[in-house]
């Protein structure tokens, strides 16, 4: 395994500037997930890597090698594709060997290294099939045997588990996070599933515009948002934002509503900031799911509006400051439309963004 540099890494389509000089560095065995709304620049960024697209500007560096010139086969990288890429004419054994035979290897090497790969992924006995006679999780799996056999530097998958349904695609996800325990590789995943990214990697980059956004692990970038982009775009439900001026040392919203200001921030008075709560911390009196202990909580009389039962929790979409809230209520009971109950809104897990730059104040 290796680690992987990117420094000030670009890349132009003509005109159009689609990553801006990126630098990012990846540890060896380190899983970093690479994510962002459609079009920010995730997937060009890990093609470039692979080798499958040119770069513009700055260096990749794989290990001590700049690799900036070299073919995608002279990287020693493996890349698992979202279409998994089988060859249909070839047997599962075949194709993941593909890559071992076309280096020269012999017969017995390619045998070993196969039967080795499939015995980590439970497919031993699908080695004799041809991809047209799999489900769509043991393609994703044989995609993933042909990775492993090669024994690369670095895994680069690209959305690998968006073609599968949402049961087989959590199953999978587990089965990346055993395998990348076992193999130790460096890995560099891209994903539009901020859940996803979440739960497989170390560290997580979020990407806007061709640029990042935020590099942070999993606790770090959901508990400590860097920018009011990253704190809507980690989280599901997503964070409830909302504009308010500084007045009077309060926060008022644009109807009037007032809140206190959430405790450890002092912004200048007239101050125009966003104030952001994820559903977790807004929640009817007595089914929180933090701790009050020591918090700032505000508590106020509000209205259901909707609620939508999830088995063990139930999503209450309610009103404050002329917009809807979406609060979180764990032990659930049934509700009546619009029943008023005690909100306890919790501030000091409360964010605070400047509303022009949405940059985090602290
Ligand atoms: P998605 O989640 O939709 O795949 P992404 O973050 O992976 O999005 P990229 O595929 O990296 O986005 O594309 C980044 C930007 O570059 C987009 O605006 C896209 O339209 C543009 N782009 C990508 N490939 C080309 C190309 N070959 N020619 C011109 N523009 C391109």
């Amino acid at each position: 395994m290796a680690t992987l540099t990117l420094s000030t890494l670009d890349k132009n389509y003509g005109a159009f500037h689609a990553v801006k000089g990126i630098d990012l560095a990846v540890n060896d065995g380190e899983f970093v997930a690479l994510v962002g709304p459609s079009g920010c620049g995730k997937s060009t960024t890990l093609r470039m890597i692979a080798g499958l697209e040119d770069i513009t500007g700055g260096d990749i560096r794989i290990g001590d090698r700049v690799v900036n010139d070299l073919p995608p086969r002279d990287r020693n990288i493996s890349m698992v594709f979202q279409s998994y890429a089988l060859y249909p004419h070839m047997t599962v054994a075949e194709n993941m060997g593909f890559s071992l035979k076309i280096a020269g290897r012999d017969t017995a090497t390619i045998e070993a290294a196969v039967q080795e790969a499939a015995r980590v992924l439970d497919i031993e006995p699908l080695l004799e099939r041809r991809p047209a006679q799999l489900s769509g999780g043991q393609r994703q799996r044989v995609a993933m045997g042909r990775a492993i056999v090669r024994d690369p530097d670095v895994f680069l998958f690209d959305e690998p588990l968006s073609n599968l349904d949402a049961k087989l695609r959590g199953q999978m996800r587990t089965e990346i996070k055993q395998l990348h325990a076992r193999l130790g590789a460096t890995v560099v995943y891209v994903t539009h599933d901020q859940i996803e990214a979440m739960t497989l990697a170390d560290r997580i980059v979020i990407m806007k515009d061709g640029l990042i956004e935020q590099v942070g692990t999993p606790d770090e970038v959901f508990n400590r948002p860097a920018s009011r982009f990253v704190a809507s775009f980690i989280g599901s439900p997503p964070m409830n934002m909302t504009e308010a001026t500084v007045t009077g040392g309060a926060l008022q919203l644009d109807d009037g509503t007032t809140l206190p200001l959430p405790p450890g921030f002092s912004p200048a008075e007239g101050r125009r900031v966003v104030l952001g709560l994820r559903p977790d911390d807004i929640y009817p009196e007595g089914h929180g799911i933090h701790s009050e202990d020591g918090h700032a909580v505000d508590i106020r009389e509000l209205p259901v509006n909707l609620s939508e039962p999830l088995g063990n929790e139930t999503l209450l979409f309610t009103e404050l400051g002329g917009q809807s809230w979406t609060a979180r209520m764990l032990n659930p009971r049934n509700l009546r439309r619009g029943e008023v109950l005690r909100f306890h809104i919790d501030l000091s897990r409360a964010h605070l963004f400047d509303a022009g730059t949405g940059h985090t104040l602290r």
